[in-house]
């Protein structure tokens, strides 16, 4: 597999303490990589060190297969456009002038595709209306056009929905998923909101006590995600000695409520529960949560 980016026992220590340590992670080409770690975990460190920001104490990582230890570096990193934290932005100017201040920064003499890359991220139509009386997900969407400005391949965006309302969260995914579908960028991108992660994350890495502890595809993930059939029966003891007697995986929820834990033919448990007089009232099948998931993985709740 193609990776975009791969870290090699990689440590960031301030004095004694490691925010980071032994971390290994593989971001493969065209991904949404989801970092998926609790407050303090050291994900806005492991981003500060791939953007350059800081100095790793240990280990290595590359970039399209560019080591940081090598004088390439520094070109390889222009393919990267990164928010950390929040966008910075000039609130009293314009979208297209703050982008064209942006390209003056990062010296890029073409402006000609700045007014692209506002219709890319839907704010073509904001003209002379300065950033400070925008909404908090256009200045978000400003922040990723910034980032688009030195025509990046990698994009790598530290909790991109803090703050937003579900409208601006919105706004976000879709332009987050268009930017991967039709311009092939591909996405790192840290955050705690799970739920909203797992709608556009194509593979996972889940950060905890300084490490990557779980690295995962979308397709793995929803392989092993417990799957479980909810039964709500009428005659309960029935119910439990039918599964008894046919070795099922099964848990009780309540007087009524039954949930089953494998893969059963629920027709002929339906035929077969009729004829032992228990009636099944409703059933239906539920996956388990990347929330229940993550939790599982990093040792329960008391640890978020
Ligand atoms: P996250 O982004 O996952 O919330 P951070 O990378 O911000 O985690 O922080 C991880 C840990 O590293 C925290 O315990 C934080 O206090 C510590 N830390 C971050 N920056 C520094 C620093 N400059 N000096 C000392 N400790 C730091």
């Amino acid at each position: 597999m193609e990776y975009i980016l791969e870290t090699n026992n990689l440590e960031k220590r301030y004095k004694k303490f490691k925010v980071i340590s032994n971390l290994n992670m593989h971001i493969p080409k065209g991904a949404i990589y989801g970092l998926i770690g609790k407050n303090g975990a050291g994900k806005t460190t492991l981003i500060r060190v791939l953007c350059g920001l800081q100095k790793p104490t240990g280990g290595n990582y590359s970039i399209y297969g560019i080591s940081n230890e090598s004088k390439e570096i520094i070109k390889t990193r222009k393919r990267i456009g990164a928010i950390i934290e929040v966008p910075s932005l000039c609130y009293d100017m314009s979208a297209i002038d703050n982008l064209k201040e942006y390209a003056k920064i990062i010296g890029n003499p073409s402006l000609d595709n700045l007014g692209e890359i506002l219709n890319l991220v839907g704010l073509e139509g904001t003209g002379k209306k300065h950033v400070k009386n925008f909404s908090l997900g256009m200045k978000q969407r400003l922040g990723i056009a910034i980032t688009l400005v030195g025509n990046p391949d990698f994009l790598i965006l530290d909790e991109p929905i803090n703050g937003l309302d579900p409208e601006g969260i919105i706004e976000i995914r879709e332009l987050i998923l268009r930017l991967n579908k039709e311009n092939g960028i591909t996405f790192l991108i840290s955050s705690h909101y799970l739920d909203e992660l797992s709608k556009i994350a194509t593979c996972y890495g889940f950060i905890d006590q300084s490490r990557i502890v779980k690295e995962i595809s979308k397709k793995e993930l929803e392989e092993s995600l417990r799957k479980r059939i909810t039964i709500n029966v009428s005659n309960i003891k029935e119910c439990v000695k039918y599964l008894e007697e046919n070795k099922v995986k099964y848990e009780v929820i309540s007087n009524e409520v039954i949930d089953i834990y494998q893969k059963i033919n629920i027709s002929d448990m339906i035929i077969a529960l009729s004829k032992r007089d228990c009636i099944v009232n409703e059933y239906q099948e539920k996956g388990e949560s990347l929330e229940n998931y993550y939790l599982n993985l990093i040792g329960g709740a008391e640890n978020v």
